[in-house]
């Protein structure tokens, strides 16, 4: 119904405009609102600097209906618009309203029945604050009273979009719409700018430079499209209008730089194409060369570049997405998804713009609806992203893992090997000193023999003569620093050159193998030493024995050499031994000597008295008389 209303109202305002009404719309009560005030929109360039006076005196021709050419450029603009509204019986309160927050400067001049009752200025060159209502968009209220007729003359003048879109509201109707713009706005905007901070953390927590640059362009896109809806000026920076001028020309080529830098992660283009990194980091240093000119170029101009190159980029960054996607890459088919539907937003938002088509939808939807989803889907690709690389930096540490394993047990193995050689070398080592020192060992008893025999009569087997001279010595030392006595036996065999002459020297000498063993039975202390002296003579050493002991031992001898009863060939071979004694204690080094000398004598004594018996030297007896 509403509809069909304001078709009616747009074909009454013509007629009338044809009555020679020129351009005034009729308002009444029923008058629906919003009520699209374009066509009764008249509009004159002017060049100088003109004033109200001026632009009111201009002769009809001046004016002409406004039409989109007036505003397709994005230059510098100054242009005057006219709109005559009248109204019917009752009062009403109405808000016109101007929809393109980037207006730099508007001059509202209102007229009631041609006298002027009021002057705004708005724009976003302006302070906030000094606004008729708080809105980002630019809203003038006013009050038509019963047959009234209002003109306004509106001074435009704006570098960029000089988009018009003038519209007469009831307060009730913009509360409404007002309302649910802004449920609309701060859903995306929030939507955006959640993902972009959440981007950002994990940016920050995780060091990935594919986050870092896609938080850039979410962030970046977010305070670009609250800056071009008016919300950034309203709410974050009111008092610097300077500021607001400013962020469109920066804020885009950023985005476009973050955009490249994301791409260039996304599609890994390290390791698929350098030919294509390259070309994706030129690009993004292009655009913020581009960024820097705003300083030194017209506003109009550097956005007209910078319009130009972002669409040629965009398209630039498609071909590329398409192209790794054709090759096969996975993150590149849902990169293009989402920069297509994006791009596709972007060209149905500016065909609405240009009234090529017509839906019954406001002109930016499509592309924030587009760009909505391409941010949503270009998380979930980073998302994919980053766990796959997660999943790849695992196997590498798994690799690196087991390769730090094999690494250990082959060291493991090493040290066993050279454990058990180091085991091996040493039994042998052990078995070789084992085997050396038994040789030592048999070699020293060898020797030990061998100094044993050197001391041994090999006839008799009892000690020879050097043996005894060794033995005297050491037992003389011992008697005189002990003060014990030591007793000497010197025995000689009785006749023996006649047994020789007799039996034979065989016979002789078998004779004094069995005396010197029968000596050898008859000294039962350990230290007791018979020894052959020479030919067939014996000397006995008996430490530590008196004079009287000695004779005791030398008797026993006697009497056992006698008993021996030795045969040869069937004969018997007399034995008998005569023996001189002599002891004392030691007193000085010659005295072993004397005492040798003394048992000598003694037996000299006893061979004299008639052979086979005992004499112990006794100096008295030994002068013969
Ligand atoms: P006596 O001592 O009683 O005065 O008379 P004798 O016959 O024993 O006298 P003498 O001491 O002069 O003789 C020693 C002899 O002993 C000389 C030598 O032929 C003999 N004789 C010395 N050594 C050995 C020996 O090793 N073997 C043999 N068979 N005879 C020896
Ligand atoms: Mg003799
Ligand atoms: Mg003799």
């Amino acid at each position: 119904m509403a509809k069909f209303g304001s078709l009616l109202v747009l074909l009454l305002g013509m007629l009338i405009s044809f009555d020679g009404f020129a351009n005034t719309m009729s308002i009444d009560e029923h008058t629906p609102t919003p009520l699209n005030l374009t066509p009764w929109l008249m509009v004159t360039h002017s060049n100088a600097n003109p004033q109200l006076g001026d632009i009111q005196a201009l002769p009809k021709s001046q004016w002409h209906k406004f039409t989109s050419d007036d505003i397709q450029r994005l230059s510098q603009h100054d242009f005057w618009l006219r709109v005559n509204l009248t109204s019917g019986d009752e009062s009403l309160a109405r808000i016109l309203a101007l929809d393109n927050p980037l207006l730099d400067r508007v001059t509202i001049f209102h007229l009631v029945n041609n006298q002027l009752i009021n002057t705004t200025e708005m724009g976003d060159t302006l302070l906030y604050k000094n606004r008729p209502l708080p809105s980002n968009i630019f809203l003038y209220p006013f009050k038509l009273s019963s047959n009234e007729q209002h003109t306004f003359y509106l001074h435009i003048v704006t570098e960029g979009s000089a988009a018009v879109p003038l519209s007469l509201w009831s307060a009730n109707d913009l509360a409404q719409i007002a309302e649910s713009t802004a449920v609309e706005h701060g859903f995306q905007l929030g939507v955006l700018a959640a993902i972009g901070i959440f981007s950002l953390f994990i940016a920050l927590a995780s060091g990935s430079f594919s986050y870092s640059y896609y938080s850039g362009y979410v962030l970046c896109m977010t305070l670009l499209v609250a800056t071009i809806n008016g919300y950034a000026f309203r709410f974050l920076w009111p008092n610097w209008p300077a500021l607001q001028q400013l962020m469109v020309p920066v804020l885009l080529p950023l985005v476009m730089a973050f955009a490249l830098m994301f791409t260039e992660k996304i599609l890994q283009l390290k390791y698929y194409n350098r030919r294509m990194l390259l070309m994706c980091r030129y690009s993004a240093v292009y655009i913020i060369l581009v960024g820097l000119l705003v300083p030194f170029l017209r506003y109009g101009t550097v956005l007209y570049i910078e319009i130009i190159s972002v669409a040629i980029l965009s398209i630039i960054m498609m071909i590329l997405a398409i192209i790794q996607a054709i090759n096969g890459q996975k993150l590149a088919k849902l990169y293009t998804i989402g920069w297509v539907s994006m791009l596709t937003g972007a060209c149905i938002s500016s065909l609405l713009y240009l009234s090529v088509i017509e839906f019954n939808i406001k002109p930016q939807t499509p592309v924030m609806l587009g760009l909505t989803f391409e941010i949503i889907f270009m998380s979930l690709v980073l998302a994919i992203r980053y766990n796959d690389e997660r999943k790849s930096k695992l196997r590498i540490q798994q690799e690196a893992l087991k390769q730090a394993q094999k690494i250990r047990s082959a060291r493991e193995e090493a040290l066993k090997v050279e454990a058990e050689t180091n085991e091996r070398l040493e039994q042998m080592v052990q078995e070789r000193t084992l085997e050396l020192e038994i040789t030592l060992r048999e070699l020293h008893e060898v020797n030990q023999k061998l100094t044993e025999q050197s001391t041994i009569d090999s006839l008799t087997g009892v000690k020879n003569r050097s043996a005894f001279d060794k033995r005297l010595l050491a037992e003389s030392r011992i008697s005189r620093r002990q003060e014990t006595p030591i007793a000497l036996l010197m025995l000689d065999i009785d006749r023996f050159k006649s047994i020789n002459d007799q039996f034979g020297h065989l016979a002789g000498d078998q004779a004094l193998k069995v005396i010197a063993t029968t000596l050898q039975q008859h000294l039962k202390r350990p230290t007791d030493l018979v020894s052959r002296f020479g030919g067939e003579e014996f000397a006995i050493i008996l430490p530590n024995t008196t004079a009287d002991g000695a004779i005791q031992v030398a008797e026993s001898i006697r009497d056992a050499v006698t008993s021996i009863g030795l045969e040869w060939e069937g004969k018997p071979i007399p034995l008998t031994v005569s023996i001189g004694v002599s002891a004392d204690v030691i007193s000085n080094d010659q005295h072993s000597t004397e005492l040798l000398e003394q048992a000598d004598k003694a037996l000299y004594q006893a061979k004299n008295s008639g052979r086979n018996q005992v004499k112990l030297y006794a100096p008295a007896q030994t002068e013969p008389t």
